[in-house]
């Protein structure tokens, strides 16, 4: 099937200029995450509570969207340095686009850099932007089967945090069984519940990041 070879070909483009990217950040010493989920499961939000939390650790923000820089915005009203990739309608970030985005952040001055991906949980997954680690996020007021239908995701992230936990309560969702079938997925997934809101476990989870910096 030839629309099969065009994906290869595009996919060995994309890890070609993610090992790029991966030396870049390695050279200059920049923890690099790639944030994804699906829509509306709270990454901006978690990011506005973050980095406040990390300014020492001096964090740089690549945001993508599929058409608008609101999140963008939210970002730079806290005086982080931030990118905006308006995909316009592109489901997913690559490692171009983000090498593009570089030229407009100064890397010598940035320590932990955040990639907010497109929310979406199928195509990003397999596109490597050179980050050290992929973080999937799953909010309460989703399904708790999402780890089982979303498969590639789930193991490819090496951590997962799971948002919206003061509303836990008024929803069907069993931490234990996301858990569970994460863990099915991936046996070495890391798990951070959190409340980006009320703030619950964001101090575990700043600590983590801060745990993650270059020495
Ligand atoms: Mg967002
Ligand atoms: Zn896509």
């Amino acid at each position: 099937m030839p629309v099969i070879t065009v994906e290869r070909k595009i996919l060995e483009k994309n890890d070609q200029l993610a090992t790029q990217n991966r030396q870049l950040f390695a050279e200059k010493h920049i923890t690099v995450f790639n944030l994804l989920s699906s829509p509306g499961s709270g990454k901006t939000t978690l990011l506005e509570k973050l980095l406040p939390m990390l300014a020492e650790s001096r964090c740089g923000v690549v945001e993508g969207d599929l058409q608008t820089d609101r999140d963008a915005q939210r970002i730079a009203a806290l005086n982080v340095p931030v990118v905006q990739i308006v995909t316009n309608g592109g489901c997913h970030l690559d490692a171009g686009l983000v090498r593009d985005a570089l030229t407009n952040l100064d890397l010598d001055t940035i320590r932990l850099l955040f990639i907010e991906n497109v929310g979406n949980l199928v195509c990003p997954a397999g596109y490597d932007l050179g980050e050290q680690k992929k973080i999937v996020i799953i909010s309460t007021t989703e399904g708790d089967d999402k780890p089982l239908k979303y498969t590639t995701m789930f193991r490819a992230a090496r951590v997962c945090i799971i948002n919206k936990m003061d509303l836990l309560p008024w929803t069907d969702f069993n931490i234990e069984t996301v858990k569970r079938n994460a863990l099915q997925i991936n046996p070495d997934l890391q798990f951070f519940t959190v409340s980006a809101k009320t703030g619950t476990g964001m101090q575990e989870l700043s600590a983590w990041f801060k745990s993650q910096l270059y020495k």
